[in-house]
């Protein structure tokens, strides 16, 4: 059996010079913040059997971890600096260790975020990241931001993970190459670092959250700390490309209600329309303008040519 200090040392600790000015390996870490800069910090936990299946592949859940951790970064217009890891696990088992650790420092790499500390305990497997990144004071796309007349816009596209989860539970029934693509999205979410950071550089966006939860209850939270309310065009939704060769009432479900999305849910001033696509083109990521931020409290649904969908009526109750 590995000891702690060794499993840290061959799986967590790297031998090359990071942002860090101390990193794994004394009581704290230390880590400057470029001058002037604000800190970003989140914390999010991935449980097993609540969060991912008993035994999912290691290295997906490694990249898992730490995306849905950045996409928390993302959401705020925050550029990410380094993480903590907080790891319980049932054994000290190398090739569970290996394929983790690599699927975490490839996402790691990618966005420049280094790990700089951490805790190891014998327990049920459960992960625990905390993440740190940094942004201009008065920069952070917070969800109190939201304005009457600001457009609401949605990143990628939505519904591909919770389809997958439909697939695994035999919800719906998927031919297996749609299985696995839908399946890509659910373990492998791309956090949407770039677009946060060209949302929030002028800044061209107000408020932004990620979509954990599925978009409803998620655009609900702006809504709520905005003091607004707001109409969504529902067959605007970007639906996944597995989920769009799904009948329209199940692209509706799992767009507005699906969950494990991690894309941005943004909201910016009519004006700021050109910026936004522009941010969209400079970050590689696409984005889809879906309603209109109102002075009304609630949240409407219209169809494409403008008519009140009401969604409760058709079963949709269940999402508030
Ligand atoms: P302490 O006794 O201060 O809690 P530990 O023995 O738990 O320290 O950890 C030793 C060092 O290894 C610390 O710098 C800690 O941040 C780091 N560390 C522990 N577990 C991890 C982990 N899973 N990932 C990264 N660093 C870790
Ligand atoms: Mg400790």
């Amino acid at each position: 059996m590995l000891s702690e200090f060794n499993l840290i040392k061959q799986f967590f600790k790297r031998d090359r010079p990071g942002r860090a000015d101390l990193g794994i390996g004394d009581d704290c870490a230390l880590l400057t913040p470029s001058p002037g800069m604000q800190l970003a910090i989140s914390s999010d936990m991935l449980v097993e059997d609540r969060h991912f299946f008993a035994g999912a592949d290691p290295v997906m859940l490694g990249h898992k971890s730490l995306a849905v951790n950045l996409s928390d970064l993302a959401a705020m217009g925050a550029r990410p600096l380094g993480f903590t890891l907080a790891l319980a696990l049932p054994a000290a088992d190398p090739h569970w260790l290996a394929g983790f650790s690599r699927g975490l420092f490839a996402l790691a790499d990618e966005h420049g975020c280094e790990l700089v500390g951490g805790d190891t305990t014998k327990g049920p497997l459960n992960i625990c990241i905390t993440v740190f990144g940094e942004l201009a004071p008065g920069h952070a796309l917070r969800r109190d931001a939201a304005r009457v007349g600001d457009d609401i816009w949605i990143s990628g596209t939505l519904g591909d993970a919770r389809l997958a989860l439909a697939g695994y539970l035999a919800e719906t029934a998927l031919p297996d190459e749609d299985h696995a693509q839908a399946a890509w999205r659910m373990h492998m979410p791309a956090p949407r670092v770039a677009l946060g950071l060209a949302l929030a550089a002028q800044p061209v966006a107000h408020a932004a959250l990620d979509i954990s939860d599925g978009l409803v209850g998620d655009l609900g939270h702006i809504l709520a700390a905005s003091q607004v309310g707001a109409t969504l065009e529902v067959d605007a939704l970007p639906a996944g490309p597995v989920l769009a060769r799904q009948s329209l009432e199940l692209q509706r479900r799992f767009t507005l209600a699906g969950g494990d999305d991690y894309e941005l849910c943004f909201t910016a001033p009519a004006a700021n329309r050109e910026a936004v696509l522009a941010a969209g083109r400079q970050s590689g990521t696409a984005v889809t303008r879906v309603g209109r931020i109102e002075a009304e409290p609630g949240l409407r649904f219209v169809s494409a040519d403008g008519a009140p969908l009401d969604l409760a009526l058709s079963g949709w109750d269940h999402f508030s």
